[in-house]
């Protein structure tokens, strides 16, 4: 999977930084084992990339879901956003869809 520098999320531009170890995230992320951070006032992402492929891009979808779930306010739990990510993830992958 090609990672983006920047993603446009609900007409906000994030910046998506990648990082070559967790160690080096500037807000880690570690819970359920997962390696990235959200930070939604700086509009940054960032990911740790040595991970094997289905995990960088269920990091990746996960801080997409949790930039989403703070700028509309919606109150998902960390749970149902891991939840969430997983499954899109499992679904755009095995479904090779392209938007
Ligand atoms: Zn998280």
């Amino acid at each position: 999977m090609r990672i983006p520098n920047k993603l446009n999320i609900g007409g906000i531009n994030v910046i998506i930084k990648q990082y070559k170890d967790n160690a080096f995230l500037p807000n880690n992320d570690k819970r359920n084992g997962l390696s990235g951070s959200c930070d939604y006032e700086k509009l940054l992402i960032s990911l740790a990339v040595n991970r094997p492929e289905p995990l960088i891009s269920e990091i990746l979808l996960h801080e997409i879901i949790e930039f989403i779930n703070i700028h509309y306010n919606i109150n998902l739990n960390h749970d149902q956003i891991d939840m969430i990510g997983v499954t899109l993830r499992q679904v755009l992958h095995d479904s090779k869809l392209v938007f």
